[in-house]
């Protein structure tokens, strides 16, 4: 039996024009899932322990959808560089290490440890091109109680010398992962060609079979970079379009799939990911950083395409969703300039909304406090932050996402269970 009671001040965004409050309430789990909120509790909950955050807030765990592990070590460095000079110069080498699990295993447990510690509860991440890395950053996952997508990355053409893969091999290697790690219920594996760039049209295609064999999900990047762009037509003269070259392999909306960055996709790119019901990943940071440009989110949002926010370390430098809901605010405000004022910009709670329940769908019931929901959760203490004037509890979460930081997270929440601090011996 899991089951428990938690006090405090519960908020949480059921939609994106909608912020749930329940002021000094209980929330109710039964086996890791929300059954109810309520301001006074009765004795049918007798029995459950209760645990008493008057004062702090409750919110949904936050949701990464598009991150590079092997990048964790490159956070911050050579972001004065372009997408490709800076693939290029630090990303590749970088990502030639992981045949080394003694350096995998520090980079990830570093990684793992930092997601915790940002209040980062799900995350769908691109390991490298290596199967056995990828087995152990799948484990380190479930080792931590974190819930994760985790996806060897496929690349059998353009790139470094190291990196490049035998597309029979790469194949292979991808199909024993996902034979052999779908048992855990909170870490599952994910088909990633690494972008259509890097990926013959004979791997492209074995990987869309293999994500309908084994009913898996799909994640790529898409449309991130004007070049980028340009390659793509150069690379696949026949396709219509860049989203196209995905949806003709069957990568694009067959399986559940995650596209990252979405700057420069056509109103036709936009329709078909919204027909396919595909994700994109906004990564407002990694677009600065790598001089990629502004994801226009409103018109993702209004043509009815689910939208989650994303940290794309390295190319974006903060792990942390908090930063990112911001930024992503911020980004949507610039956008509105550069539209003449016809994209509006985003709302404080629809930036709440995309770093929790918008990128929790891709999980299920995950990334809110609706009946039913997986109870992911972080309690925020945010006794340092306020303190000058009375705050409704909507403005002290302003508060905490704009001024906050890590140090505000006292405790997180997966499926009902308390994760503590991951490898810390
Ligand atoms: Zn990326």
């Amino acid at each position: 039996m899991n089951n428990m009671v938690l006090k405090g001040d519960i908020a949480f965004t059921p939609t994106k024009d909608i912020m749930e409050i329940h002021k000094n309430s209980y929330i109710i789990i039964e086996e890791g899932k929300v059954v109810d909120i309520c301001n006074q509790l009765d004795n049918s909950y007798k029995g459950y322990l209760l645990k008493d955050f008057t004062g702090k807030i409750i919110i949904p765990g936050f949701v990464d959808l598009h991150l590079h592990a092997p990048q964790y070590p490159n956070m911050g460095l050579g972001l004065d560089k372009e997408l490709i000079p800076w693939l290029d110069t630090y990303t590749f080498p970088e990502e030639g290490k992981y045949d080394d699990l003694d350096y995998a295993r520090k980079v990830f447990s570093k990684l793992i440890k930092d997601l915790w510690r940002f209040g980062t509860t799900r995350s769908v991440v691109f390991s490298s091109i290596h199967k056995e890395s990828t087995k152990l950053l799948m484990n380190m996952f479930i080792a931590s109680g974190l819930g994760a997508y985790v996806g060897k990355v496929n690349m059998d053409r353009n790139t470094a010398e190291e990196l490049m893969e035998n597309t029979k091999k790469s194949i292979e290697d991808t199909e024993e992962i996902l034979k052999e790690c779908c048992e855990s219920d909170l870490v599952k594996p994910i088909v990633t060609p690494r972008f259509a760039p890097t990926c013959s049209e004979e791997m492209l295609s074995k990987l869309g079979e293999l994500a309908i064999k084994y009913d898996v999900p799909v994640q790529s990047h898409l449309s991130e970079n004007t070049s980028e762009v340009i390659w793509v037509k150069e690379l696949f003269p026949n396709s219509k379009n860049y989203a196209s070259v995905y949806d003709e392999f069957n990568l694009l909306g067959k399986t559940k799939t995650i596209m990252a960055h979405c700057v420069y996709n056509t109103d036709e790119e936009i329709d078909l990911m919204g027909r396919n019901k595909v994700y994109a990943a906004h990564c407002p940071y990694s677009n600065y950083n790598l001089s990629s440009g502004i994801m226009p989110v409103r018109k993702y949002l209004d043509k009815g395409v689910p939208v989650g926010l994303a940290s794309d370390i390295s190319g974006g430098n903060s792990l942390s969703i908090m930063d990112i809901i911001g930024g992503t605010i911020q980004a949507s405000k610039m956008k509105w300039l550069e539209s003449n004022k016809e994209l509006q910009p985003l709302t404080f709670n629809e930036g709440f909304f995309l770093g929790t329940k918008g990128g929790g769908s891709f999980f299920g019931e995950v990334g809110s406090f609706e009946k039913g929901y997986d109870f992911d959760a972080l309690i925020i203490d945010d006794s340092s932050l306020i303190g000058l004037n009375e705050l409704s509890i909507e403005e002290r979460l302003q508060k905490i996402i704009y001024t906050g930081d890590d140090r505000n997270i006292i405790e997180r929440y997966v499926k009902g269970i308390k994760i503590e601090e991951p490898f810390t011996s």
